[in-house]
């Protein structure tokens, strides 16, 4: 039963995250062969190949992959699938993911799941649905089996101890209905969010940018990534993508600190699964009191403050 991940990458190197796909994979088969897609991604391509477990590594390399749109993606997907009758095509769910899987759905007419979080056999998945509320568990008939895989329920498979073979595989663009433009990253030396062990989040109760710039500066002290809710993101108070969340990230780190956030159910449906909880809140009604190993009534800023000054 071969299975083929599709790795997350970045051209110079495999995202920590694809090891959690691997993993999810494993639970059905030990046939399993990643995908890189990409433009002068041969590190990646080693990396993946070294992973445990890994079979073989697909290396499509070339321009019409340097950025990895989501339309390229699928057409490199499908150039793997007439190599070896796949009966499962797994992404991760990232943002890359969740845009390229249901292109390569749509491209092969089959229907897909998304965001599994649990594997039964090979048919059959559990996935959160009703913004994280009930687990269901559901049973697929497709050919092959298209998901995208939620990596913090997954434990990484070992970066290390694999010794597969990397081949290239040529890619035909069929359809020339995309283009690259421009591209805008972010460039923080915060830890990535989905992958962090400590994340500190604000909602808002932080109030405004120094309530923020606090919460920044107590993230540096304990080298944790930054979260909000989307409250403050709609503020403007904080990035996009800092958004932890059912329309955001799903993490679940060893340690989440909710400030000042009051646990609307869309936003716990992205961090519930954390190991250990701390909130804090000015109103000890505040619904994150019920999800939080930790909590305490008292100032968000404050106790932000305090804590970054005795650390
Ligand atoms: C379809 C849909 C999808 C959504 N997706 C997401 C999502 O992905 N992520 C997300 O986060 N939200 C999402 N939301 C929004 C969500 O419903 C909530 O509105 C949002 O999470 C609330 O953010 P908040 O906790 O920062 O703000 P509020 O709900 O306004 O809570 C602020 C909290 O701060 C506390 N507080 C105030 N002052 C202080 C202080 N000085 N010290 C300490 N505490 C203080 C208050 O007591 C309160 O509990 C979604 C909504 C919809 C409808």
């Amino acid at each position: 039963m071969p299975i083929l991940v599709i790795a997350e990458n970045d051209n110079a190197s495999l995202k920590a995250s694809t090891l959690n796909t691997i993993t999810a994979a494993k639970a059905i088969s030990s046939d399993i062969d990643v995908l890189v897609c990409g433009k002068g991604c041969e590190t990646p391509a080693k990396a993946a190949a070294a992973a445990a477990g890994v079979r073989k590594v697909y290396c499509a390399d070339c321009e019409e992959l340097a950025h990895r749109l989501p339309e390229a993606m699928a057409e490199a997907v499908r150039a793997a699938l007439q190599k070896d009758a796949y009966t499962h095509v797994f992404f991760t769910s990232s943002t890359a993911g969740k845009a390229a899987m249901p292109r390569l759905a749509g491209l092969l007419g089959v229907s897909a799941l998304t965001d599994v979080c649990g594997v039964e056999s090979a048919d059959t998945f559990k996935r959160y649905i009703y913004a994280g509320g009930v687990l269901a568990t559901v049973r697929t008939t497709a050919n092959p089996v298209i998901a995208t895989i939620r990596p913090t329920a997954f434990e990484a498979a070992a970066a290390q101890g694999g010794s597969a073979v990397v081949e290239p595989l040529a890619v035909q663009f069929k359809s020339r209905g995309f283009a690259f433009v421009s591209e805008e990253a972010q460039l923080s030396d915060k830890p990535d969010l989905l992958t962090a062990r400590r994340v500190v989040a604000g909602g808002r109760g932080l109030i405004d940018e120094a309530g923020f710039a606090a919460l920044e500066a107590f993230a540096d002290k304990i080298g944790a990534a930054v979260g909000s809710t989307r409250a403050v993101v709609d503020m403007g108070l904080a990035p996009n993508e800092s958004q932890v969340g059912q329309t955001g990230k799903i993490v679940a780190p060893e340690l989440y600190f909710a400030f000042g956030i009051s646990g609307a159910i869309q936003h716990v449906a992205g961090m519930k699964d954390s190991k250990v909880i701390v909130a804090v809140n000015k109103d000890n009604e505040a619904a994150m009191f019920d999800y939080a190993d930790y909590y305490l009534e008292a100032d968000a800023v404050e106790v932000i403050k305090e804590l970054t000054s005795k650390l």
